[in-house]
């Protein structure tokens, strides 16, 4: 097979690999050495399945002698294989950052022949880019659960970022779908880099040259949806993850289904919104000071698809609010729905000089067709009207939500927008059965006066946007990155 039927093969099966963002990482580009990192994160285009393609994301080989149900690499899947050479998959890396196709690497691989083999056959491809080729651009790699402590390191010092793929959310589903991989091959190199990130980091206080290992930190994946675990279980693990190993990132997959198995879901696919809600969960723990018993417990085990987590947990603890935003602290202000980081901090500040209004917030970019319905200004609600769990219920749950739930439930397409958060989620042939609940009267069970004036705020809201660029640039934001 030539170098293009196997790269053709290679970036083909690494697109199931969702754990691909970059950051972290500020590197200048040096006097003799080619490229550079930036701390911004260098993902900025996605495919059209809503990948990230801007590093060249490739396997080093798609041979994997083990056998993990939901993956199409499986030794016992009947597909075209390939592998590239250490010296291939450097020159490739190289040819395509100058042609400037790339800004830098996501490298992935298959098992050849054990753990370690193939670690070593991947140390080599970093080794070349970054001695021969004086490559210092941005190199995200994978770990290969079960490889040496002494590889892993070797990996760290030559990559920014690394990850050891748990893939699945409990040990059970672990051992039925990958009975090759162990909980533990897992976990123990997690608790290894934390330590060995650490221990650089102490070097580096001490010598400025001091090599240093995985500076953009380490990562991980779980498959969503091949295996029964519910979004309880996936988040508290995520919560875990966070607290023991201080993890980056841990990126959320929605299980791809790769031909049949009796162990395997059959049917629709999950839907992508469950994988959504997942990452506005995540997004909530790592930046909102949500705790995983917050978001879900064991009687309600998974998330709601028809609000947002922050939504579901502001109308089920209705007591914490309205919330004044003239007095509030930050970290109260942070759990309204439609007020986030910025907005939170933007409203801090702009009341120092004076008491703001529901005009000023909209200004500051407050989502405010959410937030309405949690805050006062100045003492006094939008409308003055007591609402309940159901009204704002109703309310939340928009017209767009629902056409794009028809649509999907139909297999019929609909027109995505940036703005639109759970739209832009929604997979066709997704399943929606609190959505259908909520017939296109529901809004009608809320005062009238308040749904029109709610319709308005909702349609200035986005004519605000259009005119001012900092609210609009946070709309989309929040829409590409989970944040509420
Ligand atoms: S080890 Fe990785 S590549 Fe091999 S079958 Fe399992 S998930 Fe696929």
């Amino acid at each position: 097979m030539d170098i293009f039927g196997k790269l053709s093969v290679l970036t083909g099966a690494a697109k199931y690999d969702v754990a691909c963002t970059s950051s972290g990482v500020d590197r200048a580009g040096a006097k003799g050495s080619l490229g550079n990192a930036v701390a911004g994160g260098i993902c900025h285009s996605f495919s059209a399945d809503g990948r990230c393609i801007s590093l060249l994301k490739i396997l080093m080989t798609n041979q994997c002698v083990y056998d993990c149900k939901y993956c199409a690499n499986r030794i016992s899947n009947d597909v075209p294989r390939a592998t590239l050479d250490p010296e291939e998959l450097a020159a490739l890396t190289i040819a395509f950052y100058r042609r400037n196709y790339i800004e830098g690497l996501f490298l992935s691989s298959g098992v050849l022949k054990d753990p370690d083999y193939t670690m070593e056959r991947m140390i080599r491809s970093l080794a070349i880019l970054r001695a021969e080729h004086r490559f210092n651009g941005y190199v995200h790699a994978k770990a290969i659960p079960g490889a040496s402590e002494a590889l892993i390191t070797r990996l760290g010092m030559l990559a920014d970022r690394i990850s050891v793929n748990i893939e699945l959310p409990t040990e059970r589903s672990l051992k039925l779908l990958a009975p090759d991989k162990d909980r533990e091959s897992v976990i123990r190199p997690m608790g290894f880099i934390k330590e060995r990130m650490a221990q650089a980091r102490n070097e580096l206080a001490l010598f400025r040259n001091a090599p240093r290992f995985a500076p953009a930190g380490h990562s991980t994946q779980m498959i969503i949806g091949a295996s029964p675990d519910s979004d309880y279980q996936i988040i508290r693990l995520a919560e875990s993850l966070y607290d023991k190993f201080r993890l980056k990132r841990v990126f959320y997959s929605a299980y791809v289904p790769m031909g049949s198995h009796e162990l395997l879901p059959v049917g629709q696919p999950p839907p992508l919104l469950r994988e959504h809600r997942l990452y506005q969960s995540d997004w909530l723990l790592r930046f909102y000071g949500f705790k995983a018993s917050e978001i879900l417990d064991a009687e309600g085990q998974n998330l709601s698809l028809a609000v947002d987590p922050k939504c579901n947990w502001a109308i089920n603890h209705l007591g914490s609010f309205p919330v004044e935003v003239n007095r509030a602290d930050y970290e109260e202000l942070l759990r309204v729905p439609g007020i986030g980081m910025i907005s939170a901090k933007r409203i801090v500040a702009a009341r120092r000089s004076a008491n703001l209004t529901f005009e000023d917030l909209k200004k500051l970019g407050v989502v405010l067709k959410r937030a309405v319905y949690f805050i006062t200004c100045s003492g006094k609600s939008m409308y003055g009207l007591a609402l309940n769990e159901k009204s704002i219920y109703s309310n939340l749950v928009s017209g767009s939500r629902r056409e794009a739930l028809k649509a999907s439930e139909a297999g019929a397409p609909y027109q995505l927008s940036y703005l639109d958060n759970d739209a832009a989620a929604i997979g066709g042939g997704a399943q929606f059965p609190e959505l259908l609940a909520l017939d296109d009267k529901a809004s009608e069970r809320a005062p009238s006066r308040f749904i029109e004036t709610a319709h308005d705020i909702a349609s200035d809201a986005t004519q605000v946007s259009a005119q001012t660029q900092a609210p609009a640039q946070e709309d989309i934001q929040m829409s590409l990155t989970g944040q509420m």
